[in-house]
């Protein structure tokens, strides 16, 4: 079982739009596959018709079964979302209430990597949908992802988010025992502008080894797909954007994408330290406390049976 995160901490970059999309295709093709939502506004959760602030269960009560000492069980919390192969552990807006409720409590940064290992034999792919602030949700996604995908938008002060973000992710490499790939995925892209293909070429030069090699164009089929709640590539097979979300995944699974961790490069002008907040500061050490080491490659190692297959 592979998981991927898409994770940025700006938001309306397409996070949502990359997990929904890939899932989409990966779905088609035949791999089983769970789209995690752990953001609380529940975007992800409502694009797949759920409500996201009825909705029981869902990834808010294997943080709760956790802080009461059960077993968290995440196939009772898995939807299905009418697509064939493709399923759903929806967001409950009370998720936003978890780092009052547990930021501080020891072993919270697992519950997701743990919880997935106990459903490994049911999905090939499993996809996460980040919220767009570091803490406890995102913790748990990067602790149980083997790959994270950061969505950019190419516009002026893309780069400024972004720093922000590889900062974050180099600190959560240096916690867990494997490294973590990071690719930037350059989304919303539209050459007509002057800004997207500017930002794009500094984004290149700045990131060199993580940016993908190609974009996410600017594509109106992604909003309408989402007013229908399908996957892009179920609305519109076709669409431009879709067809670039296809290539990305024909890269991702055996193509030229190397395995490249987050690094941030000595910035002219930037103290890298003046770009991490303190939140960001104390969740690091959080992780650090909570020594991902064992745990996490324990999910990481658990196979995932037949293929997946149902
Ligand atoms: P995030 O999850 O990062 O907040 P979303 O995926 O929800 O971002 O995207 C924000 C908005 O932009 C949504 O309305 C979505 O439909 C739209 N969108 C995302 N990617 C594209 C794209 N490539 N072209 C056009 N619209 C897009
Ligand atoms: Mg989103």
């Amino acid at each position: 079982m592979k998981i991927w995160a898409s994770a940025n901490q700006k938001g309306g970059v397409g996070k949502t739009t990359t997990v929904v999309c890939l899932g989409g295709l990966l779905a088609e093709a035949g791999h089983p596959t769970l789209l995690v939502d752990l953001d609380p506004h529940g975007s992800l959760t409502g694009y797949l018709g759920r409500d996201p602030e009825g909705a029981d269960g869902g990834a808010y009560a294997l943080f709760q079964a956790a802080a009461q000492g059960r077993a968290e069980d995440a196939g009772a919390s898995i939807v299905e979302t009418g697509c064939t192969d493709l399923s759903l552990l929806p967001a409950r807006t009370a998720l936003a209430t978890l780092d009052r409720q547990l930021g501080t409590r020891e072993g919270m940064g697992l519950v997701i990597a743990r919880a997935l290992a106990g459903v490994a034999s049911r999905f090939e792919f499993v996809l996460i949908d980040c919220p767009p602030m570091l803490g406890i949700l995102m913790v748990n996604a990067l602790a149980a992802c083997e790959r994270v995908l950061i969505p950019v938008q190419t516009e002026y002060l893309a780069l400024h988010g972004l720093d922000r973000m590889m900062r974050t992710l180099e600190m959560v490499t240096r916690a867990r025992p494997r490294p973590l790939p990071a690719l930037i995925v350059p989304t919303l892209f539209d050459r007509r502008t002057r800004a997207s293909p500017e930002s794009l070429r500094r984004l290149r030069e700045r990131y060199p080894e993580q940016a993908w090699r190609s974009v996410i164009p600017v594509d109106t089929r992604f909003r309408e797909a989402s007013q229908e709640g399908v996957p892009p590539s179920v609305a519109y097979p076709r669409a431009r954007g879709v067809e670039a979300y296809r290539l990305l995944l024909e890269e991702l699974l055996d193509g030229p994408i190397p395995d490249r961790a987050a690094v941030v490069p000595a910035s002219t002008g930037t103290d890298p330290a003046s770009i991490v907040s303190q939140s960001t500061r104390s969740a690091a050490r959080e992780m650090e406390r909570q020594k991902f080491g064992e745990t996490v490659s324990a999910a990481g190692e658990s196979s995932h049976g037949n293929g997946g297959c149902k």
